[in-house]
C-alpha cells in the first residue's frame, strides 16, 4: 500500500486544492482528508454518504445524585474547576471536565462514572474522483491525533477492500499531533509552502518533523510568484534536508475562480496555474511509481 500524504506549516496554503486536483487526476485510490479540525476537501468533493461513525475520543465524568453523599471530596479534588455545587447538589460541568478520572478516584461512594464521550465522527462516501474517507471533529473538541488514526484505519481497510493499492491523504496543518498522526505509514510526504516569512518559518518547522521520521519527502510551492527569491530560499532548505522541489505552483485568480465553482484547477482550467498543475502531477506520478 502506497500512501501520499500532503501536509503543510499552517492552513490556507493551498495543500487542499492541491489534493483535490491529484484525486481528479490519480488512479485506483483512497482519498482521505485527515484535518479533523476543518475538513475542506469534502466541500468539493461534495461526495454521497455511505456510512457514518461516531468517534468517542474522551470520556466525562457523570455523579449519580442518589449514591452521591455530599462530602464535597470530588469539588475539592478536580483541577479544572469542574465541579459544581449548589444547595449541596454536586454536579459535573461537562464544558470543563477533562475526563482525567481524579473525582472518581476520590469519591467515597462510588458515585462518580467516567462516560464515553461523543466528539465527532468519520465518514466513508463516495466520490466523483472515487471512495473517500474522512473525520470532523466538533466544534471545540479535542483528540484529534486519535481521530486522525482512525480515518486513517478505516481508509486503509477500505482500500484493502476495494483491492486500491493507494491513499492520497490531504493531511492536518501544522506539526501537532494530528499531523504526526498524519504522517504515519507515509510512503511520500508532499509538504505544500508559500514564499513568504511566515511561509517559510512553517516550512523549516515541518522539514525537521518529516526528517525526524526519517521519510521521504517533496516540496511544493504554491503563489511562487509572490517571491521568487522566498521561493529560492524555501527550495535550498528543502534540499538541506534531502528533499526536491517537485513543482512550483503559480499565483492565478483562477483558482479562486475554480473553488468558487467548486472545481479542481485542472477542471476548471489548462492554462496558467493549470499548466503549473498538470506538470505537478506528472512529476507526483512519476516519483511515486518510480
Ligand atoms: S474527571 Fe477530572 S476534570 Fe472531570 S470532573 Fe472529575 S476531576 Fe474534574
Ligand atoms: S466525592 Fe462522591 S460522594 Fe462526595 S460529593 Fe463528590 S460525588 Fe458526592
Amino acid at each position: 500500500m502506497k500512501e501520499l500524504v500532503v501536509v503543510s506549516g499552517k492552513g490556507g496554503t493551498g495543500k487542499t486544492t492541491l489534493v483535490a486536483s491529484l484525486a481528479g487526476a490519480l488512479q485506483r485510490k483512497v482519498i482521505v482528508d485527515c484535518d479533523v479540525d476543518a475538513p475542506d476537501l469534502p466541500v468539493l468533493l461534495e461526495p454521497q454518504t455511505e456510512r457514518v461513525f461516531p468517534f468517542t475520543g474522551g470520556k466525562k465524568a457523570r455523579i449519580d445524585q442518589r449514591a452521591c453523599n455530599g462530602c464535597g471530596e470530588c469539588l475539592r479534588a478536580c483541577r479544572f474547576g469542574a465541579i459544581l455545587e449548589n444547595n449541596g447538589l454536586f454536579e459535573v460541568d461537562p464544558i470543563r471536565c477533562e475526563g482525567c478520572g481524579v473525582c472518581d478516584l476520590v469519591c467515597p461512594s462510588n458515585a462518580v462514572t467516567l462516560q464515553d464521550q461523543k466528539n465527532g465522527e468519520y465518514v466513508l462516501a463516495n466520490s466523483r474522483f472515487g471512495p473517500f474517507v474522512y473525520g470532523a471533529l466538533d466544534p471545540g473538541e479535542e483528540n484529534s491525533g486519535k481521530l486522525v488514526s482512525l480515518v486513517k484505519k478505516a481508509a486503509r481497510d477500505l482500500a484493502q477492500r476495494e483491492g486500491l493499492g493507494f491513499m492520497l491523504v490531504d493531511g492536518p496543518p501544522g506539526v501537532g499531533c494530528p499531523a504526526i498522526s498524519s504522517l504515519s505509514g507515509a510512503s511520500y510526504v508532499l509538504i505544500v509552502a508559500e514564499p513568504t516569512p511566515s511561509g517559510l518559518h512553517d516550512a523549516y518547522r515541518l522539514f525537521s518533523l518529516v526528517a525526524r521520521y526519517k521519510l521521504p519527502a517533496g516540496l511544493v510551492v504554491n503563489k511562487a510568484c509572490l517571491s521568487l527569491g522566498a521561493s529560492e530560499a524555501l527550495e535550498s532548505k528543502a534540499r538541506d534536508f534531502g528533499f526536491e522541489t517537485l513543482g512550483r505552483l503559480r499565483y492565478d485568480n483562477q483558482a479562486f475562480l475554480a473553488l468558487n465553482n467548486r472545481k479542481t484547477i485542472l477542471e476548471f482550467t489548462n492554462t496558467g496555474i493549470g499548466e503549473d498543475m498538470l506538470r505537478l502531477v506528472s512529476k507526483v506520478r512519476s516519483t511515486l511509481y518510480e
